[in-house]
This record gives C-alpha cells, structure tokens and sequence, in this order.
C-alpha cells in the first residue's frame, strides 16, 4: 500500500489467516516492523483485536 493503510481498510497484506505475509522480510513497512504488539490491544482472539482497532481507528480519524 503505497499511499499507507488507510482507516477501516484491511492491509493487502493480510493473508486468509490475518497474518501478514510481509513478517520477516525486508519490504514489511518501518511503522509495522517498530510497532510493539501488546496484549491491551491484541488480546488473544482476532474477535477482541478487531473491536480495539476499530476504537483507535474511530479515535483517530482525521
Ligand atoms: S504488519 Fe503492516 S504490512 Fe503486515 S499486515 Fe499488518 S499493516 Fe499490513
């Protein structure tokens, strides 16, 4: 995604599984590779995942 991820758009990367196929390769972009997962907001099901991302994606909105 050249232009970046945009809001409420799931990443290209993302395979049927929601793992990103770029993890451990060169091309996976600086703000993934930096960003430090915790359990706040991942969780351990996709189901709370998603419901945490959606409030920071809503919080952030231009
Ligand atoms: S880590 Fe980055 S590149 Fe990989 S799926 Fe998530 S947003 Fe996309």
């Amino acid at each position: 995604m050249p232009e970046g991820k945009p809001a409420y758009q799931r990443c290209v990367q993302l395979d049927d599984e929601n793992r990103c196929q770029l993890f451990g390769l060169p091309e996976r972009p600086a703000v993934c590779v930096t960003y430090a997962a915790s359990v706040e907001i991942c969780g351990d099901t996709n189901e709370y995942a998603f419901v945490q991302l959606e409030a920071l994606e809503k919080a952030t909105r231009p």
